[in-house]
């Protein structure tokens, strides 16, 4: 006999554990399925954020900032230390530790919240049932009143750049190089692109970024984007825009990678390679034929804003589905799904989820950019603010970058804010709250903020929207 769950949730990462646990507090009994096993055979939860994504990159993004301030800042503060080493392992096990512990509490939170965990790849059957293959090989099946597809995605391949896990890797490979890699090539200079080669940079490697488009971040709001070029310039990321990758072959123990770019045909020699254009919806084997979850033209189960799926009491959330490939999109997903399941009436502000690139420094953003704007006839005014006028980030010796505050030329509510800088992602969130309670530009510059700290630049942003910023001087006076 088939056993029965209120909700069954395909993937156990940021969508799928979150949406299980908040069903589960809902009174709803809740299994997860989720195939991942370690090399023991023990069931691995929390998806690519926890194991191979969010965790771990940001635990090598902090030892290597640390090396890098020991190396090259300490001494401005008049710290001497002897020449500081890098003991490799030492920082991998660090990481490895910090994703076991965490993977490790998604388990006790499961067990709190009354959640089972059937270990084996889900397949969607009609009806809303779930197939369960196991290890094993044994099948079973759910018969689930709703089911929450949270199975994520996976990365991008590209034909020229065959990963082969040892020369030429994706990002999981990026984060587990035993050794410093003496040059290391990129393809592709977007958000993994830009943190992993951080990563390897600070801790010297010589890092070029191969770029197929002729914009640097495309996607973000073109002045942060060029500023943050500027900035990365400046560290060192050789990035490398208009090229497209023909050939890449090991020869040797070397990447022998081919690219044309806007001057013709090169050719560079590296000890690694990292391919990392972009992340794929993971729907292979996913669905019954005859299940009625349809896929849209990307290859994404297509939805609804409130991640309905075609077929009756079957639900899509997180990177399986539309729009940014970010965990706290899934996990604001997955809770509202549950939500809905339990006959409340919640929703997503798919306006105001911030997006954060963590290099050093931060680049991040909510909301629209001004290109954008422009683009949609929008009347907008923009107020800037330079860290290099901020009393804090100066006394941190931190003080590149900027924030950009956009508002509606005539109502006044903030429409985006873009930020390269100091602590940026900690610092838009300040801005998510405000445009969540539909704050205008002038709100936030009547508001008190604490001195000397970094959020004065939002402050200060916001008060230069109108004209009347103190630190700086402003184009327009008022
Ligand atoms: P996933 O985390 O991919 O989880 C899906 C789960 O479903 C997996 O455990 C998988 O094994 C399981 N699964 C798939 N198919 C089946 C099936 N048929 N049956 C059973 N189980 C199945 N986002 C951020 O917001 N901030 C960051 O700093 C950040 N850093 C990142 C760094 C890297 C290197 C990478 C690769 C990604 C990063 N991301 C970051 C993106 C983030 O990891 C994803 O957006 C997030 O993990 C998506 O969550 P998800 O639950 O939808 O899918
Ligand atoms: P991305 O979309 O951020 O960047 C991919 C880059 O590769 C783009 O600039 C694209 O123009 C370029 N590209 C594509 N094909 C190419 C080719 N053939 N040759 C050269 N360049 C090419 O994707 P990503 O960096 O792989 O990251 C995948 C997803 O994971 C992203 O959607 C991102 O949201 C998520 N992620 C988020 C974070 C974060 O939130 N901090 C960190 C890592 C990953």
């Amino acid at each position: 006999m088939a056993d029965k769950f209120d909700v069954v949730v395909i993937g156990s990462g940021p969508s799928g554990y979150v949406g299980a646990i908040r069903a589960a507090q809902l009174g709803m009994s809740t299994a997860v399925v989720e195939e991942w096993v370690d090399d023991k055979g023990a069931t691995t939860l929390g998806g690519t954020c926890l194991n191979v994504g969010c965790i771990p990159s940001k635990a090598l993004l902090d030892s290597s900032h640390k090396y890098h301030e020991a190396k090259d800042t300490f001494a401005l503060h008049g710290i001497g230390v002897d020449t500081p080493s890098m003991d490799v392992s030492a920082m991998l096990q660090r990481k490895d530790k910090i994703v076991k512990q965490l993977t490790g509490g998604i388990g006790g939170l499961f067990k709190h919240n009354g959640v089972t965990v059937v270990q084996g790849r889900g397949k969607v059957l009609a009806g809303a049932n779930v197939e369960v293959t196991a290890a094993d090989g044994s099948v079973t099946v759910l018969e689930a009143g709703s089911v929450i597809i949270a199975a994520g995605s996976e990365p991008v391949t590209i034909p020229p750049a065959p990963v082969d896990n040892e020369f030429i890797v994706d990002s999981t490979g990026a984060l587990e190089f035993t050794e410093v890699p003496k040059r290391l090539g990129v393809i592709g200079a977007g958000v993994i692109g830009l943190e992993l080669g951080s990563v390897w940079g600070r801790l010297g490697s010589e890092v070029i970024l191969i770029e197929a488009l002729d914009e640097f971040l495309a996607m973000m709001d073109a002045q942060v984007a060029k500023e943050a070029g500027k900035i990365f310039k400046k560290q060192g990321l050789d990035i490398r825009l208009s090229c497209r990758v023909t050939d890449a072959t090991v020869k040797d123990g070397e990447v022998h990678v081919t690219y044309v770019g806007p001057d013709g045909e090169y050719t560079e020699v590296f000890d690694k390679l990292i391919v990392s254009v972009g992340r794929r919806p993971r729907t292979r084997d996913l669905l019954a034929d005859d299940c009625g979850v349809t896929l849209d033209e990307r290859g994404f189960i297509f939805v609804n804003d409130q991640c309905v799926t075609e077929a009756p009491n079957v639900y899509a959330v997180g990177d399986v589905v539309r729009g940014p490939m970010l965990a706290h999109k899934g996990s604001e997903e997955g809770v509202m799904v549950a939500e809905r399941i339990a006959g409340k009436p919640a929703q997503v502000n798919y306006d105001c989820i911030p997006s954060i690139i963590y290099t050093h420094p931060e680049i991040a953003a909510v909301g629209r950019t001004e290109q954008e704007l422009k683009a949609d006839g929008v009347p907008y005014k923009v107020g800037t603010f330079p860290f290099v006028a901020s009393g804090r980030a100066l006394a941190a010796n931190d003080s590149e970058g900027l924030v950009k505050m956009i508002a509606h030329a005539e109502t006044d509510r903030i429409l985006g804010c873009h930020i390269v800088g100091p602590s940026a992602a900690d610092l838009t969130q300040q801005v998510v709250i405000a445009m969540e309670f539909g704050s205008s530009a002038e709100d936030l510059a009547l508001m008190v903020f604490g001195h000397p700290t970094l959020s004065e630049a939002v402050h200060e942003a916001a008060l230069a929207v109108d004209g009347h910023a103190i630190h700086i001087a402003n184009r327009k006076k008022r």
